[in-house]
């Protein structure tokens, strides 16, 4: 079990030719409890992304401190899963190659790693694709390998940076409600990034709006809505009602790129 604690995390871009410096983020506190799903939404360019590198250990804070389980964070963990947009597959790899890879790096032996694999790939809904190659998937189920790959390796936290946000809005709804009874399986600690409000109300406990650059945290809503949930939440009284209370949050800061 493991949290996520951010402390005065502040970040600033050095300065190049192009730019004389950005301020990306600026004192961000936050703490995510152990086995809690946390959105952060925001406009675009706000620092979202910049926000989960650092909690991923993949860039420095300029200021403050990030720890995970209790302890810094200085670089990545094998405790800790990424996630992002962009599917990262390995073209020439199967399904079931791409999956046991991380295992396979850390020497698993084969039958363990094929085991752990074919559930993990059961779990995403992927049963049936094992030899299949990731193009000849569509870009959803390209993204349930991304996540599959990820899930294997069996993290405490699991840091996801908009992983629906290329596809439709069928597909990422239909995904969102698999990774929410993927979540109550595992109890994974997750911190999980969307544009879409209704995602992060569908999915989470807790929504941190963010300001535009350099972004701050606006407010954090908590969405009492009772788990399990499923597909059933949109629309209802509460949902529509908290929906529209991170709407007004982000409406002055977004100039575009926000969705309902
Ligand atoms: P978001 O994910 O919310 O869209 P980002 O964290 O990607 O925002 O970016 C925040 C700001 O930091 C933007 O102005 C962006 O251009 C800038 N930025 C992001 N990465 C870098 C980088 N490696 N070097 C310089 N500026 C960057
Ligand atoms: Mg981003």
């Amino acid at each position: 079990m493991a949290t996520i604690e951010l402390e005065d995390v502040s970040k600033t871009y050095d300065a190049n030719k192009r730019d004389s410096g950005v301020e990306a983020v600026r004192n961000v506190s936050m703490h995510v409890g152990s086995g809690e799903f946390v959105s952060i939404v925001g406009p675009t360019g706000c620092g979202k992304s910049t926000l989960m590198e650092i909690v991923a250990g993949l860039t420095d804070p300029t200021a403050g401190e990030v720890t995970i389980a209790g302890e810094p964070v200085t670089g990545p963990r094998r405790d800790v899963g990424v996630v992002f947009q962009k599917d990262s597959t390995f073209p020439w790899r199967t399904v079931l190659e791409n999956v046991e890879f991380g295992l396979q790096m850390h020497g698993v032996t084969f039958d363990e790693r094929r085991e752990r694999s074919r559930d993990v790939i059961e779990l995403v809904g992927l049963s049936g694709f094992e030899d299949t190659y990731p193009n000849e998937l569509s870009g959803g189920m390209r993204q349930r390998v991304a996540i599959a790959r990820t899930l294997v390796m069996n993290p405490a936290v699991m840091l996801m940076d908009e992983p629906f946000g290329a596809l439709d809005e069928q597909t990422r709804i239909m995904l969102g409600d698999e990774l929410l009874s993927i979540a109550a399986k595992t109890e994974q600690t997750t911190l999980f990034i969307t544009h879409s409000i209704n995602e992060a109300i569908h999915l989470s406990d807790r929504v941190v709006v963010m300001s535009a650059r350099p972004g701050q945290i606006k407010e954090t809503v908590g969405v009492d809505i009772p788990r399990p949930r499923s597909t059933d939440v949109f629309g209802s009284e509460r949902f529509n009602d908290l929906s529209e209370r991170v709407w007004e949050l982000l409406k002055p800061e977004a100039e575009s790129g926000l969705q309902r």
